[in-house]
């Protein structure tokens, strides 16, 4: 099996599609997508259709529950709750009853989907360290957690017999070029895909992951788009500009 790991679209259709576009020609068996489908951009209706249409395994992120209320908005620094103000009179109501059918966590094949950590699902932590990619690789009962929340990209390899991280993987050419997953029984994975719609490590590209089980690689892809229109459509819409500039730097 060959699966597509998307997370953080952040209603950035513009990024949705370059992706799209790019998997058209992948072989990919499975679409997962680890949440903050909505939140910051200017088209989260049109995102939600595309992702619907994936038939994906998809689960709830802070800013999908925070735009249906399940998060209380006083969670959100003043940027991100204005976008979820503006996000929720954007949606129908199918839009989001959709929404509320995200759960925050779902498992399929090798892979544990968790938008933020695996020890506190609802607290939506940012998963940065050595320390967190252990706690949530024993909480693993498949070999995979896939996360999202940080938008950066990396791939922590665990040995939770030996309680220890063998590997924690951020730069960039080792990640493009496809990192090799040992296939000991006592090794589990930590992977975050970076983000579609709003990347933060300084690539402006829009980022995902493969996770090809024949050949056990994980390979972080990056794709430009157009990063013009999604910034005048934000700014268009009078969400914060910020949210428009942060896109031409990947922070
Ligand atoms: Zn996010």
């Amino acid at each position: 099996m060959r699966y597509a790991i998307l997370a953080d679209i952040h209603s950035n259709l513009e990024a949705l599609d370059a992706v799209l576009a790019a998997l058209a020609s992948e072989r990919v068996d499975r679409h997962l997508c680890l949440g903050d489908l909505v939140g910051y951009g200017a088209d989260p209706a049109a995102c939600l259709v595309k992702i619907r249409a994936l038939d994906a395994v998809v689960i709830g992120g802070n800013h999908d529950w925070g735009a249906i209320g399940k998060l209380d908005r006083a969670w959100f620094g003043d940027t991100a709750r204005r976008a979820l103000e503006w996000t929720r009179d954007q949606l129908s109501f199918g839009d989001l009853a959709y929404l509320r059918t995200l759960r925050l966590t779902q498992q399929d094949g090798p892979c544990t989907l968790v938008h933020g950590t695996l020890t506190r699902p609802e607290r939506f932590e940012y998963l940065f360290d050595v320390a967190q990619a252990l706690e949530t690789a024993r909480m693993l009962h498949t070999r995979c957690a896939c996360v999202g929340h940080t938008h950066l990209p990396c791939v922590a390899e665990v040995d939770v017999g030996g309680s220890q991280v063998r590997r924690f993987i951020h730069d960039a050419p080792t990640l493009t070029a496809g990192v090799a997953l040992g296939t000991e029984p006592s090794l589990r994975y930590v992977i975050n895909p970076g983000s579609v719609g709003q990347p933060r490590d300084g690539d402006a590209r829009a980022s995902y992951a493969i996770l090809d089980e024949a050949t056990h690689t994980l390979t972080i892809r990056r794709v430009t788009y157009d990063i013009a229109t999604a910034q005048r459509k934000i700014r268009a819409a009078g969400l914060p500009s910020i949210l428009a500039d942060r896109l031409a730097v990947g922070r």
